[in-house]
């Protein structure tokens, strides 16, 4: 017999829901995290899946945040990241999402951006082809890596968009408030923060 706390998990996951701010890292499952982590050589603080994303704070949060974000090394942990996310929110009852790709980090450590996006573009579409949800993508630039690297981001972007590269997903958020510099955000220290998309570029 399911105990009441089951009862009302399984009601709440019943419940048809629009996420509207998911950073997609952050919807890495924690079994993939310690595969990718163990394959990519990042050490974690531990491999008990039940801990991985205990936190009691925003600093806790955020640290294990970046640890999942550190592990996506190759398309293919992009494409997966993606697809499971598609199959995880829906299992909890998500009808349409928009989620946050943040990678800065990646593309400063030599990744490609045309490859990321088509990456995560695969992975939505295998897990919309399973559950028939729709999720859309955001790229979102770390405050921390800079305004130049925030207009190289916006410019990639479009350039890819130009090139015919499918893009139907990304909705381009502008980090740049012109001539008023990068815009304060809260929380701890800046490399921390992720600047929002403010205005869609179509
Ligand atoms: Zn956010």
């Amino acid at each position: 017999m399911n105990t009441l706390s089951q009862r009302i998990c399984a009601a709440l996951d019943a419940l048809p829901k629009l996420e509207l701010h998911c950073h997609i890292e952050g919807t890495l499952r924690p079994a993939t995290l310690v595969e990718l982590a163990g394959r990519n050589g990042v050490r974690l603080p531990t491999t008990d899946l039940t801990e991985l994303y205990r936190y009691d704070s925003l600093d806790g949060f955020l640290s294990v945040f970046w640890l999942g974000q550190e592990t996506l090394s190759r398309p293919d942990d992009w494409e997966r990241l993606a697809y499971e996310s598609v199959l995880d929110g829906t299992a909890h009852g998500v009808v349409y999402r928009e989620s946050f790709f943040s990678p800065a980090r990646h593309l400063a450590a030599g990744q490609r951006l045309d490859d990321i996006v088509a990456a995560l573009d695969a992975g939505l579409t295998a897990g919309e082809v399973e559950t028939g949800v729709r999720y859309q993508l955001i790229g979102d630039i770390d405050r921390a890596f800079g305004r130049v690297a925030a207009e190289q981001f916006v410019g990639e972007l479009a350039a890819l968009r130009r090139a015919g590269v499918r893009l139907r997903r990304c909705r381009l958020g502008m980090v740049i408030r012109r001539g008023r510099g990068i815009p304060a955000t809260r929380g701890r220290a800046a490399r921390d923060q992720s600047l929002r998309a403010s205005r869609p570029d179509r």
